[in-house]
């Protein structure tokens, strides 16, 4: 299930230093994601699966400096039985608090993790309006269930939107607004051009137009903490 591991992060966990574990695998496939490595096949069959135990092994050294871990991907909750003893082994042996990161798509695990509380924070990438999510390959009545979970765990809950201008236009936006709706913390991110899933390069909106956007959500949601991560 791990691919990756990363000792220590200053932005994978808001206000807090992290370890970031990485997950293999995905049943999205977004244009703009450059997770290649952990996304695709042909990719991942290559690179070596990191044991649980070396993992919880090197967060339990670093106990004391580090204070969260994050579980990221591709997209974890694929792994449910795995990801779940994960989970409870960093709540239960060593006790750091955990975030989620998670496109959405497993409303039903989401939920027992957030009743049982076993998830200190949880970031859902809300990726697009409802009829564009076949494009990514996604399921967009799973992300709406996920979201109507996430509304009654909101103080731990993320909500990011990438502007990336083929998935995300006001049309869009306009869409996606009645979803946000109970959310106070949503992260409005720019689309960053790099190697990437599609292999083809689409310029990104320009920084004034990420800044109508962003006075656009403020307007409709007035009860959101907006971020800007442009
Ligand atoms: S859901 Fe995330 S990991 Fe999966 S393809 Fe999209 S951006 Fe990449």
């Amino acid at each position: 299930m791990i691919k990756g591991f990363r000792g220590t992060s200053l932005v994978d966990y808001p206000g807090k230093v992290a370890s970031v574990i990485y997950t293999y695998g995905c049943n999205f496939r977004c244009p703009y994601c450059y997770n290649i490595e952990l996304v695709l096949p042909d990719f991942y069959r290559d690179l070596p699966e990191i044991p649980e135990e070396d993992v919880l092994e090197n967060l339990k050294k670093r106990k004391g400096f580090i204070q969260g871990v994050v579980i990221t991907g591709g997209e974890p909750t694929l792994w449910e039985r795995k990801l779940r003893s994960l989970i409870e082994r960093i709540h239960f042996e060593i006790g750091l608090p955990i975030k989620l990161d998670t496109n959405g798509s497993n409303p039903h695990l989401i939920k027992k993790l957030l009743e049982e509380e076993l998830l200190d924070y949880i970031a859902l990438d809300f990726k697009t309006s409802p009829q564009k999510y076949p494009l990514l390959g996604g399921d967009f009545q799973r992300v709406k269930e996920t979201l109507a979970i996430l509304k009654d765990f909101s103080e731990k809950v993320e909500i990011r939107l990438t502007l990336y201008p083929p998935l995300v236009s006001y049309e869009d936006l306009e869409e996606m607004l009645p979803y946000l709706s109970e959310f106070k913390n949503i992260a409005l991110q720019k689309y960053i051009p790099e190697k990437n899933l599609s292999g083809k390069s689409v310029s990104p909106y320009s920084e004034e137009i990420c800044e109508s956007f962003y006075i656009f959500i403020k307007k409709h949601l007035p009860q959101a903490n907006l971020l800007k991560r442009f």
